[in-house]
């Protein structure tokens, strides 16, 4: 009970008070650059979705987590509530119409509105030549990393508007600037999040709502395993990072606080590199 009235007043005034999220810390940040906002992250129970979530949640925000596995949402949510931070979770596989809606539902549920979406969850099925892949591959690619980021935004779109003060990060990647062999459709799918980001920066500008997009290049993760486990692939991809180092999820974290703040209010837009090394001109 005294848990559930933290969380209200925690939310106010945004929240509608007759709502209540469940499993709530009951030493949440209050203070911080991102107190009071709310923020929804896909595939967030791990990598570089979860470190972005920690660290939204550490400047003060009240986050949902999802990913497509229970098991990963409850660990996932408990490690964050353990350190005292205002997390909740629930399943949502980003392909699912479904389970988009129902994110969407246990956000406003949770705290009666959204200021801030990350769109991190990415995949890649496929490794081998780009006209190799099949149209399965290649629909479930633009299906998760493409469509899904628009979709989503689209169900969140009136709840965020009504805030009146939103930010939208896309997770893109250096593929989309450097293309990497055998990974060809997912190239092109984060070149899209590209173009997707400065055409909802263009759209969302005259409600509000700010557009950016986090650019990774090779951080340590699952994901990227087959890379920087791999000494020879690794060694070769050194050459070309002035800092000689691999990447922490943590790494790209504190940009995206800094894009979903205050203090990032005049930049909408924008794709920004986290690699390691320069990408422009
Ligand atoms: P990761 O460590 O493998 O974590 C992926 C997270 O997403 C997990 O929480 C996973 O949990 C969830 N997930 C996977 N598929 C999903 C789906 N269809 N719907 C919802 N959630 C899903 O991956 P990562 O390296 O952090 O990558 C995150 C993003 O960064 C991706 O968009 C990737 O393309 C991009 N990126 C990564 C790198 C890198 O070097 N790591 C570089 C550039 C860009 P479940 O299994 O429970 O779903």
């Amino acid at each position: 009970m005294l848990q559930a009235v933290v969380w209200t007043l925690r939310c106010l005034p945004h929240s509608n008070p007759g709502l209540f999220v469940r499993r709530q810390s009951s030493r949440v940040a209050q203070r911080g650059v991102l107190a009071k906002r709310v923020a929804v992250l896909t595939g967030s129970t791990d990598g570089i979705g979860f470190a972005i979530a920690r660290r939204l949640a550490q400047d003060g925000a009240h986050v949902v987590i999802s990913s497509r596995k229970q098991q990963n949402v409850e660990h996932a949510v408990a490690t964050l509530q353990g350190e005292g931070l205002s997390v909740a979770g629930t399943v949502c596989h980003v392909g699912k119409a479904e389970d988009r809606q129902r994110l969407v539902a246990k956000a406003l549920e949770y705290c009666g509105g959204v200021d801030i979406l990350v769109c991190n969850a990415g995949v890649n099925p496929f490794v081998g030549s780009t006209l190799g892949a099949s149209e399965q591959v290649w629909d479930k690619i633009l299906d998760t990393n493409v469509k899904a980021p628009a979709l989503l935004l689209s169900q969140l779109l009136p709840h965020m508007e009504k805030r009146g003060n939103a930010a939208v990060i896309l997770v893109s990647s250096v593929s989309a600037y450097f293309p990497i062999v055998e990974l060809g459709a997912y190239n092109v799918s984060k070149t899209a999040l590209l173009g997707l980001t400065r055409t909802l920066a263009l759209e969302l500008a005259p409600k509000n709502i700010r557009v950016n997009c986090l650019v990774p290049g090779v951080i340590k993760t699952d994901f990227s395993k087959v890379i920087h486990c791999n000494e020879a692939i690794w060694n070769q991809l050194k050459q070309s990072h002035q800092l000689q180092r691999i990447g922490k999820p943590e790494d790209c974290a504190g940009l995206v606080s800094f894009l979903c703040s205050e203090d990032a209010s005049y930049i909408t837009g924008e794709n920004i590199v986290v690699a390691g090394c320069s990408s422009r001109l």
